[in-house]
């Protein structure tokens, strides 16, 4: 079955009374280069599994199953299940979760269906949640070496800026202390259906740096880091005072002993000095 036919899309959801949800995000994919190239890109290949958010009606699933040993895929819209007992039925190593991923047991799928192989994320992300899905791979550490994913073009740019750089975020601080993250290819708006009104890009994180900090350091890096981020424009001292109640005077004495203005805005600050910004004011706050 081509999934990638709009004729045959068509055809197969109006069979099964299905029509797009927006708030889920439903922009299924028509373009047939673009699933195999992120397979390909992804890890999809023998020896590993990969974990799949968000099915829709399979198109991406279908490439994945084809090169990987397996695939397991979360999809949260039930009037799916159908579609996809008809679409990928010539398929023996599938499982489809029907579930929210914010919501699933994730460690309990990938050790349970991947014992013993490498394991790869591949989705193309419902945008309206790309951030806390990509945060809640990361923080749960679960035993992934990739994550390959398509997002919003401004995400993408987001997730690749440089830490330190005004087009960085919490998410980019995020994806760099847990690996490395790079831009694999742009996606047209045209490529989908129905067609968003933004264009896309699959963005590629590649899992597997050492922790910089010990836990409870980590957990107030991240506080720090999304309190700051949470009020840019506002300066380190300012954000981190009414977000974390942090005293203004303790946390210009950290600036100071790494050599910053008092007035300096988290955007600025690389990983080496937003690490010991955190690890500073921790001990002051202790
Ligand atoms: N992979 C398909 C493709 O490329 O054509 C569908 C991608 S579509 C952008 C996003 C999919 O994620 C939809 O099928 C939607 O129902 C599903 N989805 C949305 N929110 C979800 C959630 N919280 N948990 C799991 N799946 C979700």
């Amino acid at each position: 079955m081509e999934l990638t036919n709009i004729g045959t899309v068509r055809e197969i959801l109006s069979r099964h009374g299905f029509s797009f949800s927006k708030g889920l995000g439903q922009n299924f994919l028509v373009n047939p280069t673009v699933c195999p190239q992120i397979a390909e890109e992804g890890n999809a290949q023998a020896g590993w599994g990969v974990l799949e958010i968000g099915t829709g009606i399979g198109v991406l699933t279908k490439e994945l199953a084809l090169r990987a040993d397996k695939v397991s895929a979360v999809e949260i819209d039930t009037r799916l299940m159908p579609v996809l007992g008809e679409t990928l039925a010539e398929f023996d190593n599938i499982k489809i979760y029907n579930e929210d991923v914010m919501k699933a047991d994730l460690r309990g799928i990938i050790e349970r269906d991947f014992a013993g192989l490498h394991t790869a994320v591949c989705a193309n992300l419902p945008y309206y949640i790309t951030s806390p899905v990509i945060m809640l791979l990361l923080e749960s550490k679960l035993p992934i070496e990739s994550i390959t994913v398509m997002v919003q073009k401004e995400a993408a740019q987001r997730l690749c800026a440089k830490v330190g750089s005004r087009e960085s975020g919490a998410i980019t601080v995020g994806v760099n202390y847990y690996g490395t993250v790079r831009k694999l290819f742009d996606v047209s708006r045209g490529s989908f259906m129905p067609s968003p009104n933004v264009d896309s890009a699959v963005i590629r994180i590649d899992i597997g740096k050492e922790p910089r900090l010990s836990g409870e350091e980590e957990d107030f890096f991240f506080k720090v880091v999304k309190a700051g981020f949470s009020q840019r424009r506002k300066t380190i001292a300012n954000s981190l005072s009414s977000m974390l109640g942090a005293d203004k005077e303790q946390v210009y004495s950290v600036l100071r002993s790494l050599g910053l203005p008092e007035t300096s805005r988290i955007e600025a600050l690389d990983m080496e000095q937003l690490t010991e910004l955190s690890v500073g004011l921790m001990k002051l706050m202790k």
